[in-house]
């Protein structure tokens, strides 16, 4: 909103695309679109003497930044930066939000639980020279963790994942205004993952002279990045994995859970590091592998065990959380696996005999699976309750639900107000499920075929608190 202000003064018809510079705001032609939505100018090159521009769509995520060509450009009304404003990179991207469980669902008409606005700092992301100064940094400060980052109710733009390098950023002295570009942009052009091509949506820190190829040829199994298929093709030849590496918890029909040690298995855990945050914006990566452990899912054919997605989780977490990183992998994303991740470390804090809740921010993408899976679970609980006596109607406390689900409890409260359940009468909450509401539940149940069994989880979680190192 702030930053709209600052440029509406400079509304200016604009003679040329020469006088066009990085900063500039205008009506830009979104590729595979007939929309001309307002973008920002990130930066300008120069291609055998035409100029491209790489442009963020203001209300759009960033994965749909793009380079574009002059022609995609309407000058007839281009918004100049203020000077002192700098060249905006602090373009906030307010995220569209729906509750997931189907139909409109009107927002909680007040917030009982008052959030703290999110500390927001666009400079979240490093390029590859940073990355081990802020790891380093990471671990001193891991210890003394700031405040939770709650800012699921929030329209923030981008906030770290960890309050990394609070000290020198601070200052500014981390982090240069250049690099902030640079780390905005995306860098790889396309990799090849098993048989899956796919185009990268945000920047990730693989070597320079990885990143000016046409593809990144990565190893399925290992995740080791070759620069051509051939030399991807001599590696498989050696590389004897067909899974990942860690041990194997769970297999029900053809899906796997892996469990790895980033300790033991850092090779693998960075790669894996690497590969998400080409699909992941607010991940701040963590060379330093060792605090986490991962949770690989994979489908298993005649070929071997293929990647779907993961999530990662601190061994010991002193704010209950059960997740830092969670992803599905593009070609798996709306089939239902996200849920199932999402699931699957839920039934690991069960059998820890704890509530968890992720690590905030979440993703948008992140965000709805989230607020989906709560409101179906939760649902699913209150909708299976049978009274206790006649004429009585069921009963049951916030910490049942949690306890039932390993939900957290803000993160119940959070989802029975984003669904309008609660209601208060005669001196008493009341929830309240209306026929739409039920029958939503329903339908959103049947297309959750897979399901994660309990009874095909073979794990015994670890105090790792005990434990003098990992
Ligand atoms: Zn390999």
């Amino acid at each position: 909103m702030k930053i709209d202000m600052e440029y509406m003064d400079d509304s200016t018809v604009c003679d040329s695309v020469s006088s066009l510079v990085e900063g500039c705001r205008l009506p830009v032609h979104m590729t595979g679109t007939n929309d001309w939505p307002l973008a920002e100018i990130i930066s300008i090159k120069d291609v055998q003497g035409s100029k491209c521009y790489y442009v963020h769509y203001v209300d759009f995520n960033k994965r749909l930044d793009e380079w574009v060509t002059e022609e995609s450009l309407d000058t007839r009304k281009v918004h100049f930066p203020r000077k002192d404003v700098g060249t905006g990179t602090g373009v906030s991207t307010p995220k569209k939000i729906s509750i997931g469980g189907g139909g409109s669902v009107p927002p909680p008409p007040m917030a009982v639980i008052s959030r703290p606005s999110s500390p927001v700092n666009n400079s979240e992301l490093l390029n590859g020279n940073a990355v081990l100064a802020a790891a380093l940094q990471k671990k001193m400060n891991r210890k003394r963790k700031g405040p939770s980052l709650d800012n699921e109710d929030s329209q923030d733009g981008p906030v770290p994942l960890v309050p990394a390098m609070p000290g020198p950023r601070q200052s500014g002295s981390m982090v240069s205004h250049h690099d902030d570009i640079v780390t905005r942009m995306k860098n790889v052009e396309m990799i090849e993952l098993g048989r899956h091509r796919l185009k990268p949506w945000y920047f990730a820190p693989y070597p320079q002279e990885m990143v000016n190829l046409p593809c990144i040829y990565i190893c399925e199994f290992c995740l080791k990045y070759r620069k051509s298929r051939k030399c991807l093709e001599r590696h498989l030849v050696k590389c004897n994995l067909r899974h990942p590496p860690g041990n194997e918890i769970y297999r029900k029909e053809n899906i796997s859970f892996f469990e790895i040690d980033g300790r033991k298995n850092k090779v693998y855990a960075q790669n894996l590091c690497l590969l998400a945050k080409l699909f992941l914006d607010h991940k701040t990566l963590y060379y330093d592998t060792d605090p986490f452990l991962f949770y690989v899912m994979t489908v298993f054919d005649n070929r071997g065990f293929h990647i779907v997605g993961y999530f990662s989780k601190e061994k010991e977490s002193t704010e209950d959380y059960n997740v830092a990183c969670i992803l599905t992998m593009p070609p798996y994303q709306r089939k239902g696996y996200g849920k199932l991740l999402i699931e699957f470390s839920y039934e690991l804090s069960k059998f820890e005999g704890k509530t968890g809740s992720p690590e905030k921010p979440l993703s948008d993408l992140g965000l709805l699976s989230y607020r989906s899976y709560w409101a179906q679970t939760i649902l699913e609980i209150l909708m299976s309750m049978k009274p206790v006596g006649e004429n009585e109607k069921p009963q049951i406390t916030i910490n049942e639900i949690c306890e039932l689900t390993s939900i957290k409890k803000e993160d119940v409260i959070s989802t029975l107000q984003n669904l309008n359940l609660i209601n208060y009468y005669k001196g008493q909450y009341i929830i309240t499920l209306s026929k739409e509401i039920i029958q939503s539940q329903y339908k959103a149940m049947e297309t959750r075929k897979i399901r994660i069994d309990p009874k095909c989880l073979h794990w015994t979680p670890k105090d790792w608190g005990k434990r003098s190192k990992w």
